[in-house]
C-alpha cells in the first residue's frame, strides 16, 4: 500500500535503522522508543491488523515473527534479563499503524500492568 508507512520502510522509500531481515518479516528501531531497545517486527506483506492474519500466514509469516524474536533478544543482549513482545491490535489496543507489527521492547525493568 503506498500510503501505508510501514509498507514504505519495507519498500526502502523511508529510511529505518534495520536490525534484522527474513523472507517474510523485517524488524528496525522504533523511531519513539519507550526502552533502551525498542525494536518493530513487521511482515514484508501489509496485514492491517492481528484480525487479518490468515490461515496461509499463521504457518509462513508467524513463526518467522517469533524466530525474530529469539534472533533479536540474542541480538541485543536480552535473553537474561528479559524482554516484552507486545501487538497492539485496533483502536481499544491502541494502534496508530494500521500495518501488522510486533513491539520488542527490553533493557530496562517495564511494569505491569501496562496503561
Ligand atoms: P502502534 O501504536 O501502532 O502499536 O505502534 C506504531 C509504532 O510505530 C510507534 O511506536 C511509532 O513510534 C512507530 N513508528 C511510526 N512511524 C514510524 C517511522 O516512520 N519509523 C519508525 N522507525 N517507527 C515508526
Ligand atoms: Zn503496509
Amino acid at each position: 500500500m503506498s500510503d501505508c508507512v510501514f509498507c514504505n520502510i519495507v519498500g526502502g522509500k523511508i529510511p529505518s535503522a534495520l536490525v534484522y531481515e527474513s523472507e517474510h518479516v523485517i524488524a528496525f528501531k522504533d523511531i519513539n522508543p519507550q526502552a533502551p531497545v525498542h525494536l518493530l517486527i513487521v511482515p514484508r506483506k501489509h496485514i492491517p491488523t492481528t484480525m487479518d492474519i490468515t490461515e496461509e500466514d499463521m504457518k509462513s509469516i508467524i513463526p518467522e515473527v517469533f524466530a525474530a524474536v529469539k534472533h533479536l533478544a540474542k541480538q541485543f543482549g536480552l535473553e537474561q534479563d528479559g524482554f516484552r513482545v507486545i501487538n497492539n491490535c485496533g483502536e481499544n489496543g491502541g494502534q496508530t499503524v494500521d500495518h501488522l507489527h510486533f513491539h520488542l521492547l527490553g533493557d530496562r525493568q517495564l511494569t505491569w500492568p501496562p496503561g
